[in-house]
């Protein structure tokens, strides 16, 4: 059986794939991480103001749907090109629902005032790479055992710090 990848999936397949691999396989520590739970009361915050702004299909939601845009809404661009991706996959899952949108990320950083935006589009040269990623994913998660840890900067971040190293 070939799972469902979902855009957190792919997000976490660039950042690290032993994370990617620890989520998947529902060793979801992410309750404990100070940063997660940040990103989510800003996530709830966010929803509050814009109710029902928040689209579901299949096994993606997406924060934003306007006539011309995806919106995918960060309160970091610490891994701009894990977001990337995961914006691309949502791009992707859309355009195959016949539904064509360009990327925009919102990067809304609690200690700043200002947002950032980013822009991304789909392309059939990253059709052809987000297709070679997704393949790659399904491969990895069915693996009986998790990469082994990456021993960088940014794991100290993770909320999967302790299971990796203590
Ligand atoms: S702590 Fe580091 S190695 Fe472990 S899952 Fe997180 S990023 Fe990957």
């Amino acid at each position: 059986m070939t799972a469902k990848v979902t855009g957190t999936m792919v997000n976490y397949y660039i950042h690290c794939k032993r994370q990617c691999w620890l989520f998947s396989n529902k060793l979801n520590l992410e309750d404990n991480s100070e940063e997660v739970r940040i990103g989510r009361i800003l996530h709830q915050l966010k929803e509050e103001k814009a109710k029902k702004k928040e689209v579901a299909i299949d096994n993606i939601k997406i924060d934003k749907l306007t006539p011309e845009y995806l919106v995918e809404i960060k309160k970091s661009d610490a891994d701009l090109e894990a977001v990337k991706w995961q914006t691309l996959y949502y791009l992707y899952i859309l355009r195959e629902k016949g539904i064509d949108r360009k990327g925009k990320i919102e990067i809304i950083d609690k200690k700043k005032e200002n947002r950032k935006i980013h822009y991304t589009e789909l392309t059939d040269e990253l059709v052809f790479q987000l297709k070679e990623i997704i393949s790659l994913i399904q491969e990895l998660i069915e693996r009986p055992i998790p990469p082994l840890p990456i021993n960088k900067s940014i794991c100290k971040k993770c909320a999967y710090y302790t299971y990796c190293y203590i």
